[in-house]
């Protein structure tokens, strides 16, 4: 019997086994993971893994001798396929089933498929795992012509390499304009400028009809008619929790697998974390799904403080980061609702902020290449301070004072 048994070995899963042991846990550790690697980082598969500056071990969040220290059992490679919550099983891909007391479902999530035909063809790509970054750098050479489908993070930072390694790019994003769902209109545009600036074909508010071609796609046909020749084509048009195992095993599903302050399900010895957890966030008095490696930390952190009867609720602030080019985009809360936008500095240069502000108080920040204003916006944020728009706009007023 596995004391704790974790689904799911990314960055909340394995964060979680180690966490535990840190925080002293003795109990037996098991830590099931469906990908043949230990946890790793995602984020530098759409970056530095992708542009082959950095290694595949470097990914690794821990070498595998540091689970075996700590005396986490790892099974990667394999998965769990369903839950028994009466008997309190999992039963394993080869069949095998294991009890467990706890239970945590750390599955993330998958690329969202294209339904067109022709999607299926090899040089069809997405971007989620290793396995993926292998098998689309067999193709990435300069001179390729690559169509990106889809103008979000994972889209615009693959352009951005393709551009880098000599690649003949385009993006296209069927609304109106690229990071329209993170982002006010003034950011995205900035980005579509960078972009296109860059050598990058950007297509906004234009969704793709048709794949042509017999064994690759050739090419990728847009509403609109025009027809971009393609070698490669990468989506990135989204990801879909992983919660079908929660969801057969009758716990509540709403987006994700729903948990509460304590990233708890409805039933007591099941959690769930990370991507695929629409979690209670006590910051904000609402549930939500957020899929970044701070929230995966932060949950990670949440459920082992539940698991050894320390419980504090789950109250973080999100952010996020985005590499592009040579900028470094941070951004920090949420900023639906907002009522105002302040910039700071020059939003034709390639580094200043921009606060998002309602009733005066700032809810969230972009910082382009500004990483000390980035610190300063994540307090502002998380202590709700309420600013004087002119003064903010000024970068004459030293923003630190903001925080006394
Ligand atoms: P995952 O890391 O997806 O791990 C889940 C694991 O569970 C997977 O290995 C999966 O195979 C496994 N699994 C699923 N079902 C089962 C099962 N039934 N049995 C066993 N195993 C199972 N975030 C940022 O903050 N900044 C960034 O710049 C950034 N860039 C990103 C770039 C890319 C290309 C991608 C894909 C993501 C990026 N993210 C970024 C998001 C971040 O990587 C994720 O939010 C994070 O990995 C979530 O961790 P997780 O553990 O919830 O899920």
């Amino acid at each position: 019997k596995a004391d704790v048994l974790i689904v799911g070995a990314g960055q909340a899963g394995g964060d979680l086994a180690s966490g535990l042991r840190q925080q002293g846990y003795t109990g037996r550790i098991v830590l099931v993971g469906e990908e043949p690697y230990v946890p790793y980082r995602r984020p530098p598969l759409s970056k530095t893994f992708l542009s082959g500056e950095a290694t595949l071990e470097s990914l690794f969040i821990k070498p595998q001798s540091v689970f075996d220290k700590h005396n986490i059992e790892c099974m990667f490679g394999t998965g769990v396929e369903s839950i028994d919550r009466e008997t309190r099983t999992a039963r394993l891909y080869d069949g095998t089933t294991m009890e467990y007391g706890k239970l945590v479902l750390a599955t993330g999530g998958r690329p969202r498929r294209l339904s067109l035909p022709g999607a299926d063809h090899p040089n069809v790509h997405y971007v989620r795992t290793i396995a993926d970054i292998l098998k689309l750098k067999e193709q990435f050479e300069a001179g390729k012509r690559l169509v990106i489908i889809g103008g979000g993070y994972i889209g615009l930072e693959a352009a951005s390499v393709g551009i880098k390694k000599g690649l003949k790019v385009t993006v296209v994003e069927a609304l109106p304009r690229v990071l329209a769902r993170v982002t006010a209109p003034e950011i995205s545009a900035f980005y579509e400028r960078v972009h296109r600036s860059r050598g990058v074909d950007l297509k906004t508010g234009v969704g793709v009809h048709a794949f042509e071609g017999d064994a690759l796609v050739d090419a990728v046909v847009l509403a609109d008619g025009t027809r971009i020749e393609s070698d490669i084509v990468i989506a990135g048009i989204g990801l879909i929790p992983n919660t079908e195992i929660a969801e057969a095993a009758g716990l509540t599903i709403s987006n994700g697998i729903v948990v509460n302050l304590h990233t708890q399900t409805a039933d007591p010895d099941i959690y769930a974390i990370g991507d695929c957890a629409q979690s209670e966030n006590a910051f904000f008095g609402r549930s939500m799904r957020l899929e970044s490696v701070p929230n995966a930390i932060e949950q990670a952190r949440v459920t082992a403080a539940a698991i050894l009867g320390k419980p504090v609720p789950y109250s973080a602030v999100p952010w996020f980061w985005s590499d592009q080019y040579d900028l470094k985009l941070q951004m920090v809360g949420l900023s639906q609702g907002y009522e105002q936008i302040i910039i700071r500095g020059d939003i034709n240069s390639e580094a200043f902020s921009a606060f998002y502000l309602k009733d005066g108080v700032v809810i969230s920040a972009d910082a382009v290449n500004r990483p000390q204003e980035f610190m300063i916006a994540k307090k502002l944020v998380a202590d709700r301070v309420k600013v004087d728009a002119a003064q903010l706009a000024d970068e004459g007023f030293v923003l630190k004072t903001l925080l006394q």
